[in-house]
């Protein structure tokens, strides 16, 4: 702390006024009534007034001090319309000498306001949201001061987190006639299932709010030290994490925290937290302040990169607002209840790991994507997550009773007894079915009539290597190499790389282990690769397009591959590829790396095989000369499914328009199957219908005997295989898939064959 005289330590008289104003324990009308008179009088202005948004509508006028009072409760405006809208629709301060000739101002005569020139409208805002906007007005033509406008978005904060905590605690929500801002109804969200389970338990907002009575300071030099104290921790336990002092994933990836180290050192968002402490803030609300302005920005940009930065600025301003609580910042540390459901709005491996694992029973995200980081470690620790839940940040509040759908991608808060009563039923048969795949582990799934079915894993990471043994999988049929990729902030080096695939055969012992090189491109973009953009990204410059453009990147991977499979059996395919020479050439790049290894003299593996995913329509049709040049074929059937239905698999609108059981698709896959058979190339499948029953059940039917899935699918699958004759299932399907068949799907006749048969699928 420095001893400048000049730095004030009693709060300006604006927040003594506000504090004063807040002490009663009036209605929240009251309040705001007192607010508006402590700042029209303490800024010395003539008008000062409060617009709360009624959910989904409107802007109210709520509160006010000069303006005509009759008119509270009765103007109201659109988002955008007048000056205030425009303030709520931007998320901005707007301040104006000469309000009246603005184009957008729209003249309301019940509140008499014509006499007043200057205008200062800031946001209410709350978390990134938009509460209400709060207006300060004066007859004098003036612009104004930046301290002013400092002042008013510090007293807009503080509103914003009354507002909603009188809500909350107090049952007076009549007397702001019907606006409510604190949710309370039944709610259920719609989003996105990202890892699958069902769970019952308790909200926790990943980012709590500051109480009120936290947020404005008693004395600011005291204040002022606090904060940089928190700093000081904050950079201690960020620096800690870049030396890998953190246990688990942090030590793999521990390059995403240098650029948390990178913010925290960095003088702007410092210097913007020490200026709000100044004007009058605890160190918490400064933070919280601070972030709302960066979220409210960023949030309306497309640009990804951007997106991304806001989110490692949150995951920060998150731990400093922690390391003020005097909270321990060590992985497991934060305390929540025993069933917690954590809400964000997006959420850092770090972060996810940083919470008890025993108590996090499942997570909720406003944004989030299938193929995150925090996605990918969700499935793999199990924890159901929902992503993509617009809005869901708006309608709960910790404490709040939810139940989280991770098969249905649906997140219901509040929910009413009817809603309970099904969900129960469902976790209970979900629970039963999980036992029963339990006692199934070390049974090989064996049709009846005598096929055995190899049942693999899709894993990625390091996280998913336990589940070989837990799940009793026959070995990992598609590890994504680009995971690692994904998850890092820096390109993995060559070592990192060989670490990890070196760990995925070790952990396999003698069941193999099928590496793919490199998918990226597509939605799979790495944050320290520049974005090309595309128009058409799923068909574009990605995965083995990039490899042979620009083998480096290739090459490299396979140089570790060939490392690691050392003494070993090393498996190795490519994706995406569409014609036979795409593949003749990565398989010649393939050879450069072992003779490169052999000419070294490093130990080579002891058996390779190198194979290609079949994903594009072209490859079905070279299926011979595609097996003249490769030791296996692994359908990928995600893309081949996009491809083949042209509907891209990341587009909700479009993804399910098609089942993968229409006959044209079923007839493909067994052309793929036959293909392979008849040269004697061994043939699997991955892909997610690999992992579903009735799916399974169809592509063993069709003649493949291997197939790779997530780790859910593995007890579901083995399951109903178990129950089911393939060479009868072959008889029902065969006559349907010929290309005269008008059916759209053979799902019905697969269910109905099930039924009779007694298949759980
Ligand atoms: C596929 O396309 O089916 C596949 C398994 O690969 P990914 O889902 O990683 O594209
Ligand atoms: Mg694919």
């Amino acid at each position: 702390m420095s001893a400048d005289p000049n730095i004030t330590t009693t709060p300006p008289k604006l927040m003594r006024a506000i504090r004063e104003a807040m002490a009663g324990t009036e209605s929240v009308q009251e309040r705001l009534d007192r607010f508006v008179a402590a700042i029209s009088s303490a800024m010395k202005l003539d008008v000062a007034s409060i617009y709360l948004l009624r959910p989904g509508a409107d802007l109210e006028l709520s509160a006010t001090e000069g303006l005509k009072k009759s008119a509270v409760h009765k103007t109201r405006m659109k988002p955008g319309e007048g000056l205030v809208g425009h303030v709520a629709l931007t998320a901005r301060p707007l301040n104006l000498a000469d309000a009246p000739s603005h184009p957008l101002f729209s003249y309301r005569p019940e509140t008499g306001e014509d006499p007043y020139n200057s205008f200062l409208g800031v946001p209410i805002l709350r978390g990134g949201r938009t509460l209400g906007v709060l207006v300060v007005q004066s007859k004098a033509a003036r612009i104004f001061n930046e301290a002013e406008v400092e002042d008013m978005l510090t007293v807009a904060m503080v509103l914003a987190e009354i507002i909603i905590d009188d809500e909350r605690v107090g049952g007076k929500k009549g007397k702001l006639k019907g606006i409510t801002l604190a949710p309370v109804k039944p709610e259920t969200v719609q989003g996105k299932a990202f890892a699958p389970g069902l769970i019952s338990g308790h909200a926790y907002l990943h980012v709590p709010p500051v109480p009120p009575a936290n947020l404005l300071a008693e004395n600011i030099a005291v204040e002022e030290a606090r904060l940089e104290d928190g700093i000081a921790k904050l950079r201690a336990s960020v620096d800690a994490m870049v030396k890998g002092e953190t246990a688990g994933i942090s030590r793999a990836s521990k390059e995403i925290y240098e650029t948390y180290r990178m913010f925290a050192y960095d003088r702007k968002w410092v210097g913007r937290l020490r200026e709000a402490v100044h004007s009058g803030l605890t160190s918490e609300a400064a933070v919280e302040r601070v972030r709302n302005e960066h979220r409210a920005r960023l949030m309306k940009s497309r640009d990804p990169y951007l997106r991304a930065r806001l989110h490692d600025l949150e995951d920060l301003a998150n731990r400093l607002i922690r390391a003020l609580s005097g909270e321990a910042l060590g992985p497991g540390n934060k305390d929540i209840s025993e069933d917690a459901i954590i809400f964000a709005r997006e959420i850092g491996p770090a972060e996810l790991l940083d919470y008890d694992r025993k108590r996090l029973k499942g997570i909720v995200l406003e944004e989030g994507s299938a193929s995150s980081h925090t996605a990918i470690i969700c499935r793999a620790l199990e924890i159901p997550l929902v992503g993509r839940a617009d809005g869901v940040l708006d309608l709960i509040e910790t404490g709040d009773e939810v139940l989280l759908d991770g098969e249905e991608g649906a997140v219901h808060i509040r929910p009413v007894d009817s809603v309970i009563s099904g969900f129960n039923l469902r976790m209970n048969i979900r629970g039963e079915m999980t036992r029963a795949y339990e006692a199934l582990k070390f049974q090989p799934a064996v049709t009846l009539d005598g096929q055995h079915i190899a049942l693999q894993l899709n894993a990625g990471l390091i996280v998913d290597l336990p589940q070989l043994e837990q799940s009793g999988a026959d070995g990992i049929g598609l590890f994504r190499t680009e995971f690692q990729f994904m998850v890092s902030e820096f390109m993995p080096k060559l070592k990192e790389q060989t670490d990890l695939y070196r760990q995925a055969i070790h952990a396999a012992g003698t069941k193999p282990v099928t590496f793919r090189t490199l998918d990226l491109g597509g939605d799979k973009i790495l944050p320290y690769m520049d974005p090309q953009p595309e128009e058409n990204p799923a068909i574009g410059w990605r995965a083995i397009r990039i490899a042979l453009d620009r083998p480096g990147l290739m090459r490299y991977q396979l140089r570790a591959l060939v490392a690691a499979g050392a003494g070993r059996h090393l498996r190795v395919m490519f994706p995406m590829v569409a014609t036979v020479d795409e593949l003749i050439q990565a398989r010649q790049l393939f050879n450069v790396e072992v003779e490169r290894a052999s000419k070294l003299g490093h130990e080579l593996p002891a058996k390779i095989e190198v194979g290609v995913m079949l994903e594009t329509p072209s490859l079905a049709w070279q299926v011979n000369a595609v097996c003249d040049h490769a030791d296996f074929v692994s359908v990928g059937a995600n893309d081949l499914m996009q491809f083949f239905f042209a509907a891209d698999r990341d587009n909700a609108r479009v993804s399910d328009r098609y089942d993968p059981l229409h006959p044209a698709s079923l007839s493909i896959l067994k052309f793929i199957a036959a293909g392979c058979h008849r040269n004697n190339t061994p043939v699997s499948i991955c892909g997610s219908i690999a992992g579903r029953p009735l799916e399974a059940l169809c592509l063993v039917a069709l003649g493949y005997d291997s197939l790779s899935m997530p780790v859910t699918g593995i007890g579901p699958v083995k399951a109903a295989l178990l129950k089911l004759d393939a060479g009868k299932l072959r008889d029902v399907i065969d006559p349907l898939i010929k290309v005269d068949s008008r059916m759209s799907s053979l799902r019905g006749v697969i269910s109905e064959f099930c039924a009779e048969n007694g298949i759980p699928a």
